[in-house]
């Protein structure tokens, strides 16, 4: 089963891609454990791509999508795959679709992670730190004894700027604008599962699951 997996930041993607890998026995393909594995090894595309990546330029797409293209024809990926982070634009999807095709592949599902703004902005904008020894809180899901105080130390807890509900707005914003595309070109081929991500961890697992077991 050939899965692409979509859902902004904070909906819970990565943990729940580690749990459907597990169920389904197929790699998790991430693009950037891919392009480092490119990278680290030294292929030609992973030297070129590192040319772009240490000027600190946009990797070009044909670079990108053929660094994908050889992680998906590895022998892993003979029973499935679930891919994590491209394609990210119409370009991709449509490079991805056509080197799929000559593998005699398709994408069968695209799970769509769906998570409110609100509650986004709750669980993106919560994280806290200790100015004296860095430890990490979270208002919501591991606060600290006392408001602001750091519990190992008594240091003061900071937000950092990129936390902030502008900086995290902004970032939630060009992740909407720029999968819009890609959830109507998916939903025009029938392939769009939505799940509601608001619900517990389990329940969201079991939802997935049962999209891509054909039960639901
Ligand atoms: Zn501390």
């Amino acid at each position: 089963m050939n899965i692409l997996f979509m859902g902004p930041p904070g909906a819970g993607k990565g943990t729940q891609a580690e749990r459907i890998v597990d169920e389904f026995r197929v790699p998790h393909i991430s693009t950037g454990d891919a392009f480092r594995l490119a990278m680290s090894q030294g292929t030609p595309l992973g030297v070129q791509a590192k040319s772009f990546v240490d000027q600190g330029l946009l990797v070009p797409d044909e670079i990108t999508n053929g660094i994908v293209r050889e992680r998906l024809e590895k022998s892993d990926c003979d029973n499935g795959f679930l891919l994590d982070g491209f394609p990210r634009t119409i370009a991709q999807a449509e490079a991805l679709d056509d080197m799929l095709a000559s593998m005699g592949k398709r994408i069968d599902h695209v799970i769509n992670l769906k998570v409110d703004r609100d509650l986004l902005l709750g669980r993106l904008t919560g994280r806290r730190i200790c100015k004296s020894c860095g430890s990490t809180y979270h208002v919501l899901f591991n606060p600290p004894k006392v408001e602001g105080v750091c519990d190992k130390c008594s240091g003061e807890l900071y937000q950092r700027s990129d936390d902030t509900e502008e900086k995290v707005g902004t970032r939630l914003d060009e992740y909407n604008n720029k999968t819009a595309p890609l959830l109507e070109y998916y939903g025009n081929k029938d392939l769009l599962r939505e799940v509601d991500g608001q619900q517990d961890i389990d329940e969201v697992t079991a939802g997935i699951s049962s999209l891509l077991r054909g039960q639901a």
